[in-house]
């Protein structure tokens, strides 16, 4: 039983749903019409051993757990703008860093924090539960058609070169080892290709390869993905070489870099990203065929997958 079966089974056991419910559990975020306006809410709990260990302070922690919430929002298109913050920490000064850090995020990003609930445990864990504005139709993951581009914003396998970087205990690469402890969500892009039409969106949380798929299950299609395409840093490349891992699989498969992947005609993603200022950079397109295929040099890839969250 994986994530997504578990969602599966959770789906089946669900009330009717209320009129007002857009989008129900399955993509980003759900979305809600409530009065005038639409919302989408998301929640995402981060938890001490399992998400982070002893390299994170308590302030990275609270951080984090709002910007990544932020960032499902920005996969719907949306402006987060409030959360409630609950968590798990062994003592008071704990849970005090770990506010310090949902604080600082909250002002960076324009949330305001309406409240939670703390608890002491063994372990530290921290839930967030957000709710973002939407001024546009949400962009959804199953909006994938024959036709559109892949393209994902910024750099892939940052995060999860920076992650090796703090288990192995490697100095230096501070920047890498920032964009896994607080990553930046892509608020711009993801309000702009809302605006302008994209057709599907989603956050790169588990790895390019997994989401990717998971895109296409949902729109029905499948693709063709170039990882000789990917958007690799050279401080990624450098750490990479000097540890001696496969850096196409390093960015494909390492997940929690938190970039966007946008899948529209050309014309959208180029107009995206001129109105976002961020660097979108197409990796593949979607087809008609219904398989996901991971192409590199001449070869194709198999069984490429990401992070399970119950494996
Ligand atoms: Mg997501």
């Amino acid at each position: 039983v994986n994530e997504f079966d578990v969602i599966r089974r959770l789906s089946g056991l669900l009330p009717p749903q209320p009129d007002e419910v857009i989008v129900p559990i399955g993509d980003d975020c759900a979305v809600v019409r409530l009065g005038d306006k639409t919302w989408a809410a998301a929640s995402d709990m981060l938890v001490e051993g399992r998400h982070f260990k002893g390299w994170a302070t308590p302030e990275d922690v609270g951080y984090k757990a709002v910007a990544v919430n932020a960032s499902d929002v920005a996969a719907m298109g949306g402006t987060p703008r409030f959360v409630l913050v609950s968590g798990a920490a062994p003592d008071a000064e704990t849970a005090l860093g770990v506010f310090a850090g949902v604080a600082e995020a909250c002002r960076e990003l324009g949330v305001y924090p309406l409240g939670g609930d703390t608890t002491g445990a063994d372990a530290l864990a921290v839930d967030v539960a957000i709710l973002g504005e939407l001024e546009a139709a949400p962009v959804l993951r199953s909006g994938a058609r024959p036709g559109h581009l892949l393209a994902v914003t910024g750099e892939l396998g940052a995060s999860a070169a920076g992650l090796l970087a703090l288990e192995g205990g490697v100095e230096g690469f501070e920047r890498l080892k920032g964009r896994h402890l607080r990553p930046r969500p892509r608020l711009r892009v993801g309000r702009a290709a809302a605006r302008l039409g994209a057709g599907a969106m989603v956050d790169l949380s588990d790895g390019l390869a997994s989401d990717a798929r998971r895109i296409c299950e949902m729109s029905g299609v499948g693709c063709m993905v170039d990882l000789d395409k990917l958007p690799i840093s050279d401080d990624t490349l450098k750490l990479a070489a000097r540890l001696g891992r496969d850096l196409g699989m390093l960015a494909a498969t390492g997940g929690e870099d938190y970039e966007l992947l946008v899948c529209a005609p050309e014309r959208i993603l180029g107009e995206t990203a001129e109105a976002a200022e961020v660097p979108l950079t197409v990796v593949g397109e979607v087809t008609g065929s219904g398989e996901v295929v991971f192409r590199r040099g001449a070869g194709v890839v198999e069984d490429l997958s990401g992070w399970d969250h119950f494996a």
